[in-house]
C-alpha cells in the first residue's frame, strides 16, 4: 500500500466530500493521495516559466501506475492537463487525472482544459482546488460533470493552496 507523503488536513467539508468520492471507487484515498501528491510536485516544474499564470501539475493514471504528466508552460503554450493529454493517444476511457488546480473551462490564449478532458473521454478526475479565476470558478468542474466523468474535489487542499497562493486570490 502507497503511504502519503505529506499529512492530510481538511476541512470537515473537505473531508466529507473526500469520504463521499470514496464510497464507490476503487482508488484508496492513500493511493489518490500519493497521485495528487505527484502532481503537486510536476507543479513545481512550472515555477519561473508561467508567470502569470499558477504552476499547476497533472498526472494521469492508468491501471494503478502514472502514464503521463505535465505542468503549466509559458504563457500560450500547453497547460498542465493539455501537455499530460498530448503525449498519449485515442480515448482514456480507464484512465484517472490528478490535477492541483480546477481545469480551465473556456478557450483563453489556449483551448478549454476541462473541454480537452472532455473530449479524450478521461473517465474520472481529482482536482485540488478551485480555479478562482472569474471565468472559471466551478465552471470547469460543471463541464467534466455534464459529461459523465467523476470528478473529487479537495484533496491535498492545504498544501496545494500553500503552492498557488502567489498566483491567486485565495485564503488559505
Ligand atoms: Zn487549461
Amino acid at each position: 500500500m502507497v503511504r502519503p507523503f505529506v499529512r492530510l488536513r481538511t476541512s470537515p467539508r473537505t473531508a466529507e466530500l473526500i469520504r463521499a468520492s470514496f464510497v464507490l471507487k476503487s482508488m484508496n484515498r492513500e493511493q489518490a493521495s500519493h497521485f495528487m501528491f505527484e502532481a503537486i510536485k510536476e507543479g513545481r516544474k512550472a515555477l519561473g516559466k508561467c508567470y502569470p499564470n499558477p504552476p499547476v501539475g497533472c498526472v494521469l493514471v492508468k491501471d494503478g501506475n502514472i502514464i503521463s504528466k505535465g505542468h503549466t508552460n509559458e504563457p500560450g503554450q500547453p497547460h498542465a492537463e493539455a501537455m499530460a493529454l498530448k503525449q498519449l493517444k485515442g480515448n482514456l476511457n480507464n484512465v484517472t487525472a490528478f490535477v492541483t488546480l480546477e481545469p480551465c473551462s473556456f478557450h483563453g490564449r489556449t483551448p478549454s482544459c476541462a473541454q480537452e478532458l472532455v473530449k479524450r473521454r478521461v473517465q474520472e478526475i481529482y482536482i485540488g482546488i478551485i480555479d478562482p479565476h472569474p471565468r472559471n470558478q466551478g465552471a470547469g468542474i460543471k463541464i467534466l460533470e455534464s459529461a459523465g466523468i467523476s470528478v473529487h474535489l479537495g484533496l491535498l487542499e492545504k498544501e496545494i493552496k500553500n503552492d498557488l497562493k502567489p498566483y491567486l486570490s485565495i485564503d488559505g
